[in-house]
């Protein structure tokens, strides 16, 4: 049977860069292309990041049950076809899928071997420093990428891995140690120093390391609030 992993992050984190390397250093990959209703952007091509369709196709896809997940993030639908999975399970592949935070815990539901891992960047100042660095988006969408990280990030509990995308190497090793290590409980195999890089990433390793990264979000927040705050009583 296969393995399933689950990767989700707020845009930004370092993930398609993460993806990127790890797929090309873990064989037997099989990675899901989503379908999606939202326009292309710069390089992207119909069948390589994406299926891009019209809302009307999508619906009927969906309507004909060819969805294993699907969810509406920022006011455009994304969806996993079945036949991924089903092609990996024909192949003896396991299967990677990139999708939110909504479309992971319809998988897991579904599927609850399913492995899932939340990457977070070291924080808000350093994902703002890398939507900017990525020159892909206006100020606008950037903006509204650091709002969304901070909702996203609160739903990090509900990862079986927790991984800190701070140095590239680190996190290229400790993502492919979470990949083997679930493929080799599943074949009845440990190696034990993958498996205690992997098991770095759990929620109770890494709860220490997570504390200045939420905060560095939540201080935003609660600083917006206090402004609202001020505005409404000058009013
Ligand atoms: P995502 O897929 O999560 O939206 P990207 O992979 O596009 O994010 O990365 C966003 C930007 O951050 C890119 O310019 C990328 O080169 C850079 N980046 C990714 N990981 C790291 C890292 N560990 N340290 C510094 N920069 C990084
Ligand atoms: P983007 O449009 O920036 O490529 O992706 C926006 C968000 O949609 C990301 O969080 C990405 O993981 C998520 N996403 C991409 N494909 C799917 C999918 O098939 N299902 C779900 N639920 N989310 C997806």
């Amino acid at each position: 049977m296969a393995n399933v992993f689950i990767i989700s992050a707020p845009s930004g984190s370092g993930k398609s860069t993460l993806l990127n390397r790890v797929r090309k250093q873990v064989p037997n990959l099989e990675f899901s292309i989503s379908y999606t209703t939202r326009p292309p952007r710069g390089t992207e091509q119909n069948g390589r990041e994406y299926f891009f369709v019209r809302r009307p196709e999508f619906e009927y896809m969906r309507d004909q049950g060819e969805f294993l997940e699907h969810a509406n993030v920022f006011g455009d639908y994304y969806g996993t076809a079945r036949r991924f999975l089903e092609k990996a399970e024909r192949e003896g592949r396991d299967l990677l899928l990139d999708i939110d935070v909504q479309g992971a815990a319809q998988v897991k539901d579904k599927l609850p071997r399913a492995v899932s891992i939340f990457i977070l960047p070291p924080d808000r100042a350093e994902l703002e420093r890398r939507l900017r660095e990525r020159g892909q988006d206006s100020e606008e969408v950037i903006e509204r990428r650091l709002r969304e990280a901070t909702r996203e990030i609160e739903n990090y509990a509900k990862y079986d891995y927790i991984l800190v995308n701070d140095r590239l190497p680190d996190s290229i090793a400790a993502l492919e140690a979470i990949l083997l290590t679930e493929r080799q409980k599943h074949a009845g195999k440990n190696d034990r120093e993958l498996s205690a890089r992997a098991e770095s990433c759990r929620l109770e390793r890494v709860r220490e390391r997570l504390e200045p990264i939420l905060q560095s979000f939540q201080k935003r927040l609660l600083m917006a609030g206090n402004r609202a705050g001020e505005s409404h009583e000058a009013d």
